[in-house]
Protein backbone atom coordinates (compact mmCIF):
# COMPACT_ATOMS: atom_id res chain seq x y z
CA UNK A 1 0.00 0.00 0.00
CA UNK A 2 1.81 3.51 -0.90
CA UNK A 3 1.62 6.51 0.90
CA UNK A 4 -1.99 8.27 1.47
CA UNK A 5 -2.64 11.31 -1.25
CA UNK A 6 -4.28 14.22 -0.48
CA UNK A 7 -6.38 16.41 -2.61
CA UNK A 8 -7.94 19.38 -2.37
CA UNK A 9 -9.13 19.92 -6.43
CA UNK A 10 -11.55 18.57 -8.36
CA UNK A 11 -8.90 17.87 -11.35
CA UNK A 12 -6.32 16.70 -8.73
CA UNK A 13 -8.78 13.98 -7.42
CA UNK A 14 -9.70 12.76 -10.80
CA UNK A 15 -6.10 12.41 -11.92
CA UNK A 16 -5.26 10.45 -8.40
CA UNK A 17 -8.28 7.81 -9.74
CA UNK A 18 -7.28 8.25 -12.60
CA UNK A 19 -3.94 6.54 -12.41
CA UNK A 20 -5.17 4.14 -10.13
CA UNK A 21 -8.03 2.77 -11.78
CA UNK A 22 -6.07 -0.39 -14.43
CA UNK A 23 -7.57 -2.68 -15.64
CA UNK A 24 -10.29 -4.50 -13.31
CA UNK A 25 -9.32 -2.39 -10.54
CA UNK A 26 -12.29 -1.66 -8.79
CA UNK A 27 -12.79 1.86 -6.73
CA UNK A 28 -14.60 2.43 -3.69
CA UNK A 29 -15.53 5.66 -2.15
CA UNK A 30 -16.69 7.33 1.24
CA UNK A 31 -18.37 10.20 1.70
CA UNK A 32 -18.28 12.11 4.71
CA UNK A 33 -18.10 15.57 6.47
CA UNK A 34 -15.20 14.46 8.53
CA UNK A 35 -15.05 14.38 12.57
CA UNK A 36 -14.55 10.60 11.98
CA UNK A 37 -15.57 8.01 14.21
CA UNK A 38 -15.70 4.15 14.05
CA UNK A 39 -18.96 4.75 11.97
CA UNK A 40 -17.03 6.52 9.05
CA UNK A 41 -14.54 3.69 9.50
CA UNK A 42 -16.82 1.14 8.84
CA UNK A 43 -17.35 2.42 5.67
CA UNK A 44 -13.85 2.79 5.15
CA UNK A 45 -13.06 -0.60 6.19
CA UNK A 46 -16.19 -2.28 4.14
CA UNK A 47 -14.87 -0.45 1.32
CA UNK A 48 -11.13 -1.41 2.06
CA UNK A 49 -12.53 -5.54 1.62
CA UNK A 50 -14.10 -5.00 -1.49
CA UNK A 51 -12.16 -2.27 -3.81
CA UNK A 52 -8.32 -2.12 -5.01
CA UNK A 53 -9.00 1.50 -4.33
CA UNK A 54 -10.71 3.56 -1.19
CA UNK A 55 -11.42 7.06 -1.73
CA UNK A 56 -12.91 9.25 1.03
CA UNK A 57 -14.12 12.35 0.79
CA UNK A 58 -14.47 14.84 3.69
CA UNK A 59 -16.52 18.01 2.63
CA UNK A 60 -18.69 20.08 5.33
CA UNK A 61 -20.98 20.11 2.66
CA UNK A 62 -23.03 23.71 3.36
CA UNK A 63 -26.10 23.39 1.06
CA UNK A 64 -27.51 20.73 3.26
CA UNK A 65 -27.65 22.77 6.77
CA UNK A 66 -30.73 24.55 7.07
CA UNK A 67 -30.57 28.73 7.82
CA UNK A 68 -30.65 27.56 11.70
CA UNK A 69 -28.41 24.67 11.63
CA UNK A 70 -24.67 23.87 12.91
CA UNK A 71 -23.19 24.41 9.50
CA UNK A 72 -20.70 26.78 11.11
CA UNK A 73 -20.04 25.23 14.62
CA UNK A 74 -19.75 21.58 12.34
CA UNK A 75 -16.93 20.21 14.30
CA UNK A 76 -13.99 20.73 11.28
CA UNK A 77 -10.61 18.51 12.81
CA UNK A 78 -8.80 17.76 9.31
CA UNK A 79 -5.47 16.63 10.46
CA UNK A 80 -7.50 13.77 13.07
CA UNK A 81 -9.40 12.59 10.28
CA UNK A 82 -6.15 12.27 7.47
CA UNK A 83 -4.52 10.38 10.34
CA UNK A 84 -7.33 8.16 10.65
CA UNK A 85 -7.62 7.83 7.01
CA UNK A 86 -4.33 7.09 6.79
CA UNK A 87 -4.27 4.48 9.56
CA UNK A 88 -7.22 2.57 7.93
CA UNK A 89 -5.05 2.10 4.76
CA UNK A 90 -7.29 4.80 2.50
CA UNK A 91 -5.71 5.74 -0.86
CA UNK A 92 -6.18 9.10 -1.78
CA UNK A 93 -8.56 11.95 0.51
CA UNK A 94 -10.36 14.28 -1.18
CA UNK A 95 -10.55 17.22 1.01
CA UNK A 96 -11.94 20.60 -0.86
CA UNK A 97 -12.56 23.74 0.25
CA UNK A 98 -16.03 24.95 -0.33
CA UNK A 99 -15.21 27.18 -3.41
CA UNK A 100 -14.18 23.95 -5.40
CA UNK A 101 -17.12 22.55 -4.80
CA UNK A 102 -19.78 25.21 -5.20
CA UNK A 103 -18.01 28.21 -7.05
CA UNK A 104 -20.54 30.08 -7.07
CA UNK A 105 -23.77 30.58 -9.03
CA UNK A 106 -24.97 27.06 -8.71
CA UNK A 107 -28.20 26.94 -10.36
CA UNK A 108 -28.38 22.98 -10.56
CA UNK A 109 -29.47 20.94 -7.58
CA UNK A 110 -30.85 17.32 -7.42
CA UNK A 111 -34.20 16.48 -6.50
CA UNK A 112 -35.30 13.08 -5.10
CA UNK A 113 -39.25 13.03 -4.58
CA UNK A 114 -41.44 10.21 -2.07
CA UNK A 115 -38.68 9.33 -0.32
CA UNK A 116 -38.86 12.97 1.43
CA UNK A 117 -41.90 13.60 2.22
CA UNK A 118 -41.46 12.00 5.55
CA UNK A 119 -39.17 11.62 8.47
CA UNK A 120 -36.15 14.07 8.54
CA UNK A 121 -37.75 15.91 4.89
CA UNK A 122 -40.20 17.81 6.61
CA UNK A 123 -38.02 18.82 9.55
CA UNK A 124 -35.28 19.72 7.16
CA UNK A 125 -36.53 21.80 4.05
CA UNK A 126 -33.93 21.79 1.24
CA UNK A 127 -31.77 19.05 3.32
CA UNK A 128 -32.15 16.30 0.84
CA UNK A 129 -31.64 18.07 -1.99
CA UNK A 130 -28.43 19.46 -0.09
CA UNK A 131 -27.18 15.74 -0.12
CA UNK A 132 -28.22 14.71 -2.81
CA UNK A 133 -26.56 16.95 -5.20
CA UNK A 134 -23.03 16.82 -3.09
CA UNK A 135 -23.33 13.26 -3.41
CA UNK A 136 -24.42 13.68 -7.12
CA UNK A 137 -21.10 15.95 -7.79
CA UNK A 138 -18.84 13.36 -5.60
CA UNK A 139 -19.54 10.20 -7.43
CA UNK A 140 -19.69 12.12 -10.90
CA UNK A 141 -15.48 13.73 -9.91
CA UNK A 142 -14.82 10.25 -8.17
CA UNK A 143 -16.42 7.65 -10.52
CA UNK A 144 -16.58 5.18 -7.99
CA UNK A 145 -17.35 1.31 -8.98
CA UNK A 146 -18.93 1.79 -5.35
CA UNK A 147 -20.10 3.88 -2.95
CA UNK A 148 -20.56 3.42 1.14
CA UNK A 149 -23.22 5.07 2.92
CA UNK A 150 -24.44 4.09 6.83
CA UNK A 151 -27.91 2.91 7.63
CA UNK A 152 -27.66 5.02 10.73
CA UNK A 153 -28.88 8.10 8.49
CA UNK A 154 -30.88 5.43 6.35
CA UNK A 155 -33.33 8.19 4.78
CA UNK A 156 -29.83 9.40 3.00
CA UNK A 157 -29.37 6.13 2.29
CA UNK A 158 -32.17 5.33 0.86
CA UNK A 159 -32.34 8.68 -1.52
CA UNK A 160 -28.98 8.26 -2.37
CA UNK A 161 -30.11 4.80 -4.01
CA UNK A 162 -33.06 5.82 -5.75
CA UNK A 163 -31.19 8.75 -7.25
CA UNK A 164 -28.26 6.45 -8.81
CA UNK A 165 -31.33 4.13 -9.73
CA UNK A 166 -33.47 6.64 -11.49
CA UNK A 167 -30.32 8.59 -13.19
CA UNK A 168 -29.01 4.96 -14.24
CA UNK A 169 -25.66 5.80 -12.97
CA UNK A 170 -23.50 2.54 -13.02
CA UNK A 171 -22.24 2.45 -9.23
CA UNK A 172 -22.97 0.46 -6.23
CA UNK A 173 -24.30 1.82 -3.46
CA UNK A 174 -23.54 0.14 -0.12
CA UNK A 175 -25.16 0.16 3.11
CA UNK A 176 -23.42 -0.76 6.07
CA UNK A 177 -24.88 -1.49 10.00
CA UNK A 178 -24.62 1.55 12.54
CA UNK A 179 -21.70 1.47 14.46
CA UNK A 180 -22.89 2.35 18.10
CA UNK A 181 -21.04 3.22 21.28
CA UNK A 182 -20.68 0.62 24.01
CA UNK A 183 -23.64 1.41 26.00
CA UNK A 184 -26.11 1.45 22.87
CA UNK A 185 -26.08 5.53 21.50
CA UNK A 186 -25.18 5.54 17.56
CA UNK A 187 -21.85 6.96 16.72
CA UNK A 188 -22.24 10.39 15.52
CA UNK A 189 -19.83 13.34 14.88
CA UNK A 190 -22.77 15.88 16.44
CA UNK A 191 -22.30 13.35 20.03
CA UNK A 192 -19.36 15.66 20.62
CA UNK A 193 -21.83 18.45 21.02
CA UNK A 194 -23.51 16.58 23.82
CA UNK A 195 -22.83 17.43 27.47
CA UNK A 196 -22.04 14.89 30.14
CA UNK A 197 -25.20 15.14 31.21
CA UNK A 198 -27.11 15.22 27.81
CA UNK A 199 -25.01 12.34 26.73
CA UNK A 200 -26.48 10.32 29.71
CA UNK A 201 -30.19 11.01 28.81
CA UNK A 202 -29.46 10.96 24.52
CA UNK A 203 -29.22 6.85 25.39
CA UNK A 204 -32.89 7.26 25.66
CA UNK A 205 -32.85 7.44 21.80
CA UNK A 206 -32.02 3.81 21.87
CA UNK A 207 -33.41 2.64 24.52
CA UNK A 208 -36.77 3.34 23.04
CA UNK A 209 -35.83 1.60 19.75
CA UNK A 210 -35.29 -1.15 21.71
CA UNK A 211 -38.41 -1.11 23.53
CA UNK A 212 -40.28 -0.69 20.31
CA UNK A 213 -38.91 -3.95 18.90
CA UNK A 214 -39.33 -5.61 21.99
CA UNK A 215 -42.69 -5.04 21.75
CA UNK A 216 -42.98 -6.35 17.66
CA UNK A 217 -40.69 -9.61 19.18
CA UNK A 218 -43.46 -10.15 21.91
CA UNK A 219 -46.22 -9.93 18.77
CA UNK A 220 -47.49 -6.31 19.03
CA UNK A 221 -48.65 -5.76 15.58
CA UNK A 222 -50.23 -1.72 16.17
CA UNK A 223 -47.33 1.06 15.08
CA UNK A 224 -49.80 3.55 17.38
CA UNK A 225 -49.47 1.28 20.69
CA UNK A 226 -46.06 0.93 19.87
CA UNK A 227 -44.87 4.50 19.21
CA UNK A 228 -46.47 5.33 22.28
CA UNK A 229 -44.42 3.39 24.66
CA UNK A 230 -41.47 4.52 22.82
CA UNK A 231 -42.37 8.08 23.27
CA UNK A 232 -42.84 7.27 27.07
CA UNK A 233 -39.57 5.59 27.64
CA UNK A 234 -37.98 9.13 25.41
CA UNK A 235 -40.25 11.64 27.41
CA UNK A 236 -38.59 10.23 30.53
CA UNK A 237 -35.19 11.22 29.19
CA UNK A 238 -36.27 14.70 29.17
CA UNK A 239 -35.36 16.07 25.67
CA UNK A 240 -36.19 19.38 24.54
CA UNK A 241 -37.82 17.93 21.56
CA UNK A 242 -38.90 14.77 19.64
CA UNK A 243 -38.77 15.47 16.10
CA UNK A 244 -40.47 12.04 15.38
CA UNK A 245 -40.98 8.54 16.43
CA UNK A 246 -41.82 6.83 13.15
CA UNK A 247 -42.27 2.91 11.93
CA UNK A 248 -42.07 2.58 8.00
CA UNK A 249 -42.06 0.66 5.41
CA UNK A 250 -37.99 0.59 4.77
CA UNK A 251 -38.74 0.85 1.30
CA UNK A 252 -40.62 3.35 0.33
CA UNK A 253 -40.61 4.94 4.21
CA UNK A 254 -44.16 5.02 4.25
CA UNK A 255 -45.90 5.29 7.67
CA UNK A 256 -47.69 1.26 8.06
CA UNK A 257 -50.54 1.03 9.24
CA UNK A 258 -49.73 -2.83 10.56
CA UNK A 259 -46.15 -4.28 11.61
CA UNK A 260 -46.73 -7.08 9.48
CA UNK A 261 -43.44 -6.98 7.79
CA UNK A 262 -40.09 -5.90 7.98
CA UNK A 263 -40.40 -2.11 9.29
CA UNK A 264 -37.74 0.57 10.08
CA UNK A 265 -38.06 1.92 13.53
CA UNK A 266 -36.96 5.67 13.17
CA UNK A 267 -36.52 8.29 15.72
CA UNK A 268 -35.57 12.13 15.78
CA UNK A 269 -34.74 14.12 18.92
CA UNK A 270 -33.05 16.67 20.43
CA UNK A 271 -31.45 16.69 23.38
CA UNK A 272 -30.07 20.40 24.38
CA UNK A 273 -29.18 22.26 21.09
CA UNK A 274 -28.22 18.49 19.42
CA UNK A 275 -30.20 16.79 17.21
CA UNK A 276 -29.70 12.82 17.24
CA UNK A 277 -31.02 10.60 14.90
CA UNK A 278 -31.35 6.75 15.33
CA UNK A 279 -33.55 3.33 13.72
CA UNK A 280 -33.78 0.10 13.63
CA UNK A 281 -34.54 -2.44 11.72
CA UNK A 282 -36.92 -5.35 12.88
CA UNK A 283 -39.05 -7.87 10.80
CA UNK A 284 -41.47 -9.36 13.02
CA UNK A 285 -41.38 -12.81 11.31
CA UNK A 286 -38.05 -13.31 13.23
CA UNK A 287 -37.68 -10.37 15.52
CA UNK A 288 -34.29 -9.58 13.86
CA UNK A 289 -33.32 -7.25 11.52
P1 LIG B 1 -21.47 12.22 8.04
O1 LIG B 1 -20.02 12.53 8.17
O2 LIG B 1 -22.22 12.34 9.33
O3 LIG B 1 -22.13 12.91 6.88
O4 LIG B 1 -21.54 10.66 7.69
C1 LIG B 1 -20.84 10.14 6.61
C2 LIG B 1 -21.25 8.73 6.38
O5 LIG B 1 -20.99 7.94 7.55
C3 LIG B 1 -22.75 8.59 6.11
O6 LIG B 1 -22.95 7.61 5.10
C4 LIG B 1 -23.28 8.13 7.44
O7 LIG B 1 -24.48 7.39 7.34
C5 LIG B 1 -22.16 7.26 7.93
N1 LIG B 1 -22.25 7.12 9.38
C6 LIG B 1 -22.29 8.11 10.30
N2 LIG B 1 -22.46 7.60 11.54
C7 LIG B 1 -22.51 6.25 11.40
C8 LIG B 1 -22.69 5.16 12.31
N3 LIG B 1 -22.82 5.35 13.62
N4 LIG B 1 -22.71 3.91 11.80
C9 LIG B 1 -22.58 3.70 10.46
N5 LIG B 1 -22.42 4.69 9.57
C10 LIG B 1 -22.38 5.94 10.01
Amino acid sequence: MGAMEIERTIAGVRRQVATRRGAGRTIGLAPTMGALHDGHLSLVAAARSACDVVVVSIFVNPTQFGPNEDYTKYPRVEEDDLRKCREAGVDVAFVPPVEEIYPGGEATSVHVGKLTEHLCGPERPGHFDGVATVVAKLLNIVQPDRAYFGEKDFQQLRVIQQMVRDLDWPIEIVGCPIVREADGLAASSRNAYLSADERGRALAVHQALAAGREMIRAGDREPLAITREMRTILEDAGPTRIDYISIVDPGDLQPVERVDRRVLLAVAARFGRTRLIDNLLVDPSTGRD
